[in-house]
Formats: structure tokens, sequence, C-alpha cells
């Protein structure tokens, strides 16, 4: 008796799961971003990721113009359908006068949970000549890992040179291409 119960419970339980694995919805985004360096002289800190960045200048935007977390944002876009970039994003600079982007990614990353997804992976590609990414790419990861609320084995950044041919890979500026994995019910 107690085995058949058991019998009945695990093949209850098995077609649970393909129910759900049949409703659950896995959606990926792409999204990408890229700044030009301020003047040499000027002032303004690089962030990028969230990390201050003290061997180059900072970028030409309104905001911090943190090129990783816009481009999270424009992926967040893809799926979502709901502008961060040109949208919310823009408002909470004009309006509050807020530059962090970590308030943007945030806002962003609420949006995605607004239609009931959550994320399982993020992936950043950067491209540019300058700064050196390899000391600073754990302290990038966790900053995303946090602000998207994942393990930091869920957020993969990698860095290129480009070999010189694109202006970012000049050192003009930096360039960024993100994608994200949701999932979702
Ligand atoms: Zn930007």
């Amino acid at each position: 008796m107690f085995f058949s119960t058991f019998n009945a419970g695990v093949v209850l339980v098995f077609f649970f799961l393909i129910y759900m694995r049949k409703n659950m919805r896995i959606k990926t985004g792409l999204g990408q971003d890229s700044h030009r360096f301020e003047s040499k002289d000027s002032s303004k800190p690089c962030i990028i990721a969230g990390v201050h960045f003290e061997d180059v200048p900072g970028f030409m935007a309104n905001s911090d113009g943190d090129v990783v977390y816009h481009a999270i944002c424009n992926a967040i876009t893809s799926i979502t359908g709901i502008l961060i970039l040109g949208g919310i994003a823009d408002e909470l600079c004009s309006k509050d006068g807020i530059t962090n982007s970590e308030f943007y990614l945030t806002e962003g990353y609420q949006t995605l949970k607004d239609q009931n997804f959550s994320v399982s992976h993020v992936a950043v590609s950067l491209e540019a000549k300058k700064p050196s990414f390899k000391k600073h790419l754990l302290e990038m990861r966790k900053n995303i890992a946090k602000v998207l609320e994942i393990k930091l084995e869920d957020v993969g950044i990698t860095a290129t040179s480009g070999e010189g041919l694109t202006d970012c890979g000049c050192g003009d500026g930096v360039n960024c291409l993100s994608i994200i994995t949701v999932m979702g019910e």
C-alpha cells in the first residue's frame, strides 16, 4: 500500500514537472552600447560595470556612460519591449538628475520581473584598446550579479582589443555587446 501511494506520488510529480517545463518561457536578449572617451584632461571618472577605471578619462554621455550596464539594459529591452535607454533611463537622468547607470539597470531588471522573468545568465563582450579589464573582471561580474540577483558564475565577461580594426580598438572609446538569458512562467 505504501509503495503504490509512493509510486502514484512520483508519477504525479513527474507529470507536474513536464507541465511546468512545457509552460516555461526561455528568451534571449541582445543589446549593444558604445561611448567615446572625454578628452584626456577631463575629470569625469570612467565607470564600466560599476567599476572605476582610473587610468582613462570618463565617457561622453549625459550619464556616467557605463557601456556594460547600458548594453545589458538594451538586451533587456529586446525581451520586454520596454525602452530603458531612450525611455526610463532618460527620464531618471533629465527629471531626477540620476547619472549612475546602476539605477537604470535596476529599473530595467524590474521590467523583467514585472513580466515574470528571472535572469539565468548574462554574457558581456567588450572591445577596447583601453582600459585594461583583466584585473577588474571579477569585480565587474560581482556588480552585475548583485544588480540582477544572480550568482557570480552566471555572469561571463570577455574583452578584446579588436586588433585596432575599429575606433574602439584604436582607443577612442569602448564598445560592449551583451546577451541575457531569462526564464519565465
Ligand atoms: Zn550608453
